[in-house]
């Protein structure tokens, strides 16, 4: 962090936190949106600002289509033409925003969910996640919704790890609908 002996400028960013060491416009950018998306999700509700320096912005990419509802839904079509249906075709009652698709409780809809979680349990498997992690990110995943369940969970297993806790703390401050938005905790990177 500190400058090198034969490096008399040197930029920083991330208040001091992170020192420019190669090309610096990405980072730079990098922070400089990171900074603008924080106002605006705390504006439009998304996430308040301790919930979003939790995210792992770095490696998050798909997420924002989703949280500002401009992915493909009915709802979403439904503005750009309004002869197009903004129902949800599945249970045909509700608006289909993003929020709906990973509440909608159709049966069929909720059958895709629990392939999608299958799927996810199958992939964290395939890289080798650790037990413990696979067992709550699945318990987590498949609650649809439940506030602070993470932690909760672990404190049911008995959990005694801190930066298990942490991370637990961490991703339930994001909660479960970003999580499953790609939002995920940047603890998940510090966890051996
Ligand atoms: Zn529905």
């Amino acid at each position: 962090m500190q400058p090198l002996p034969l490096e008399p400028i040197c930029v920083y960013v991330s208040q001091g936190k992170e020192k420019m060491t190669s090309d610096t416009g990405e980072r730079i950018r990098f922070h400089g949106r990171h900074k603008l998306a924080m106002e605006i999700f705390s504006q439009r509700q998304i996430l308040l600002p301790s919930a979003f320096v939790q995210v792992d912005w770095n490696n998050v990419n798909k997420a924002l289509h989703a949280v500002h509802d401009i992915a493909g839904t009915n709802y979403r079509l439904n503005k750009c033409d309004g002869t197009h249906s903004l129902l949800c075709p599945s249970c045909l009652t509700a608006k289909e925003t993003c929020a709906h698709v990973l509440m909608c409780e159709e049966a069929d809809r909720v059958k895709c969910f629990q392939m999608s979680a299958d799927n996810l349990h199958s992939w964290l498997r395939s890289v080798d996640t650790c037990e413990v992690l696979e067992v709550h990110i699945m318990r987590f995943v498949r609650s649809m919704n439940s506030e602070r369940f993470l932690i909760a969970s672990l404190e049911s297993a008995g959990n005694r790890d801190p930066i298990l806790n942490r991370l637990a703390r961490s991703q339930d401050k994001i909660g479960w609908r970003r999580f499953m938005e790609g939002m995920i905790s940047k603890e998940f990177c510090r966890y051996p």
